[in-house]
């Protein structure tokens, strides 16, 4: 398991300025976050807010992290098939499709600088029927559209002598396509941001957040919020 870091001296300090503490009916433990004291709050650390704290706290930004789970990376970030998607099948011109392929090589190139494990393996689309060949040149045609420029078709012969196992009456080849180590990829973005003095919080959740209050506030219920609080 992948723990959410201890920083606790950047929380204190965060929680020094921002964090008061009060009890709800029901006896549960709330801190109140003042949001006008934070440049950036990012709730949920899974690949999406992870990704965002490495970006914003790069930048200079003050980020702080705020997850439910003991640890980061606990829901459908580690369920799912790692596969960096070469970007074929978005419809054209959606940001769907920029961002795939944009982000494909982004993350090729980030992997590659930071370590984490990936294999760009390729993929085969198999058209079992000549029906099915069709839908190939469709999706030829759609990845292009995309820019997804290494798709390729590829004869039987080609198909057997690549994957005997495989019978098929065409494929379609995607360079592109590859695995992932999604841990390894959470753990290098919360490290990079932790070198920029991001701060994780976890074992809590996120409440709500009142953008009418004058300055706006998030209530949290989290441990090591708490624990920070508490100390004072
Ligand atoms: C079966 C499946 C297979 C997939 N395969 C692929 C694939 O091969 N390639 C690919 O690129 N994508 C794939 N995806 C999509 C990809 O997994 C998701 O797009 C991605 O994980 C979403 O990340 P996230 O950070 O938005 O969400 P999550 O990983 O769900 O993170 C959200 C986090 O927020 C926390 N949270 C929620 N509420 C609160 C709260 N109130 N307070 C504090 N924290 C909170 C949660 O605990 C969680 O850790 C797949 C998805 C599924 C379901």
């Amino acid at each position: 398991m992948y723990g959410i870091s201890r920083s606790i001296n950047r929380v204190l300090e965060l929680s020094n300025r921002s964090f008061t503490k009060f009890k709800q009916p029901g006896a549960r433990k709330v801190s109140s976050l003042h949001l006008g004291s934070v440049d950036t709050v990012i709730v949920g650390a899974g690949v999406v807010g992870l990704a965002c704290a490495q970006k914003l706290s790069s930048a200079g930004r003050e980020v702080i992290v705020l997850e439910s789970a003991g640890a980061i990376g606990t829901e459908t970030s580690s369920r799912n098939s790692e596969v960096i998607h070469a970007g074929i099948y978005y419809p054209k011109d959606s940001l769907k499709a920029r961002f795939c392929v944009e982000g494909r090589d982004m993350l090729y190139s980030y992997c590659l600088e930071r370590g984490v494990d990936h294999k760009r393996i390729g993929k085969l689309i198999v058209a079992t029927s000549d029906k099915q060949r069709v839908t190939l040149e469709e999706l030829l045609a759609k990845g292009a559209a995309n820019g997804v420029s290494d798709l390729r078709l590829i004869s039987d012969d080609e198909l057997r002598e690549l994957e005997p196992e495989i019978s098929g009456v065409a494929a379609l080849m995607s360079p592109s396509t590859g695995i992932i180590d999604s841990h390894g990829l959470m753990v290098a973005y919360q490290g990079d941001a932790e070198l920029m003095e991001a701060c994780f919080a976890g074992a809590g959740g996120v409440l709500h957040v009142k953008l009418e209050a004058e300055p706006p506030v998030m209530e949290a219920c989290f441990a090591l919020v708490l624990e920070a609080c508490f100390s004072q």
